[in-house]
């Protein structure tokens, strides 16, 4: 995996760049959590369950079912999010399909189930750029970490940042365009 906190770059980014009015914060919070909720199945390790099993780390919560599941569930509670279904859908599902993407483009680990319940396959993209994160804080400190870091700055947070700075960029420009138009 990325570092937990790299995942939530998608959401961010791009709920930020969108702007307020079509991400409003609390769908922008839960664009976040569901960035990072696939990787709750790290606590199959404490239960005992192998990393292969598709119920352990990178099974069946990093499968596209559910990618598409969880945010067709958080559509009964679209009052919350003060938007249409689409966007809710649509943000939601963009954010949790991020993380397996981000997964499979890692250097290590085991590949992501994107094909459960049908398969137990595990997938990788077909590069790998981004150097797998240590499970351990402390591996942080050391030169693999830092490297991690970097490596996810460079091909998370930059990209990310670049699509951000983008997207304000157009909202002025139609906002300069709608109140001032041409004569
Ligand atoms: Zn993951």
């Amino acid at each position: 995996m990325p570092t937990i906190v790299t995942h939530a770059a998608v959401p961010l980014c791009l709920g930020i760049g969108l702007g307020p009015r079509r991400i409003p914060p609390v769908l922008l919070m839960t664009g976040i959590a569901f960035s990072m909720i696939p990787d709750l199945d790290v606590l199959s390790f404490k239960l005992g369950i192998a990393y292969a099993n598709v119920f352990g780390h990178r099974g069946f919560t990093h499968s596209l079912l559910f990618a598409f599941a969880l945010p067709t569930l958080a559509l009964l509670f679209k009052k919350t999010f003060k938007v249409g279904y689409r966007r809710i859908w649509g943000f939601l599902t963009v954010s949790l399909l991020s993380h397996s993407v981000l997964d499979s483009l890692t250097t290590g680990g085991m590949g992501v189930g994107w094909l459960w319940p049908w398969s137990g396959e595990r997938f990788f993209a077909p590069v790998q750029v981004i150097k797998v994160a240590p499970f351990q804080l402390a591996q942080y400190l050391k030169p693999n970490g830092i490297a991690v870091i970097q490596s996810e700055l460079l091909w998370v947070w930059l990209p990310g940042v670049v699509i951000m700075l983008a997207l304000i960029a157009l909202r002025r420009a139609n906002n300069d365009a709608i109140s001032s138009p041409s004569v």
